[in-house]
């Protein structure tokens, strides 16, 4: 599953393709994703400027007050390519700009979400209204943590998951994130102090901005007209890496499953 890294990546992919570039034709060949796709002729003619992420999604303003949301749900991926290109299987909405070149939303599993709903509504819009603040921003910071871990008993693993106390860290960079950050990943979350709290946002922070640069290094691999973009190669030092020896103590790293997630940790390093 996608998360907040390979958003940004995509993002960083398509900005430079849509961005300020009319939409010549679009294609939707599905009604529905996770919910109704828009029409067609709802795409063609309009630019896109203003491309940001908040949270996995992806947003832009068309200059007809509509905003695009899209999210990349459980398989989703943008292609960058042509018109020319054959169709594949899964290609649900082709959107073909003035330059001739064409952006694909491809999702075998179609949980992803393609939406255009009025740029006024977005700030109280139900998928984005809830979401707490940014890991990469100065509002997400020690004393917020600490106070919003205030009376959570539940894992912190648990706790930095939850997209309304910070936007963005999924279950790959929650458990790569406590292990820099020497934490037990079943430590109750109201018991994390200060100090702790500190560390943990900037290890949140460090693990996040990682993976972005790694991400953008896969973008400079691809050329730029045409390829997936939105995964990579990482290198993680606990997920996925049961078994194995820890990278800083050989300890093998434990898993186990923490609110219906894999959970990975080593048990020498993350004892408090
Ligand atoms: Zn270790």
């Amino acid at each position: 599953m996608p998360e907040l890294p390979e958003v940004e990546t995509t993002l960083h992919g398509v900005q430079p393709v849509l961005e300020g570039q009319r939409i010549t034709s679009a294609e939707v060949r599905v009604p529905t994703l996770r919910l109704p796709t828009p029409k067609a002729s709802e795409f063609e003619g309009r630019t896109f400027i203003n491309f940001r992420r908040r949270n996995k999604y992806i947003l832009a303003d068309n200059d007809t007050g509509q905003s695009l949301i899209l999210h990349l749900g459980m398989s989703g991926r943008l292609t960058l390519t042509t018109a020319a290109s054959p169709i594949l299987k899964h290609d649900h909405i082709l959107l073909t700009t003035a330059k001739g070149q064409q952006v694909r939303f491809h999702d075998p599993r179609r949980f992803g979400l393609v939406l255009l709903t009025p740029t006024n509504d977005l700030p109280d819009h139900p998928l984005l209204k809830d979401i707490g603040p940014e890991p990469l921003t100065e509002a997400f910071n020690a004393t917020y943590l600490h106070t919003a871990l205030h009376g959570k008993s539940i894992p912190i693993k648990t706790a930095i998951m939850d997209g309304k106390l910070v936007a963005g860290v999924g279950n790959i960079y929650a458990s790569e994130s406590l292990f820099r950050a020497k934490l037990h990943p079943l430590k109750s979350a109201n018991s994390l102090t200060k100090k702790q709290c500190s560390i943990l946002v900037s290890c949140i922070q460090q693990t996040l901005t990682d993976a972005i640069a790694a991400g953008g290094s896969s973008l400079r691999d691809f050329s730029h007209s045409e390829g997936q973009l939105g995964y990579f190669q990482h290198n993680f030092a606990v997920y996925g890496r049961k078994g194995q020896p820890c990278l800083v103590c050989q300890t093998p790293i434990t898993a186990q499953v923490v609110n219906q997630r894999n959970t990975f940790w080593c048990p020498s390093c993350q004892c408090s």
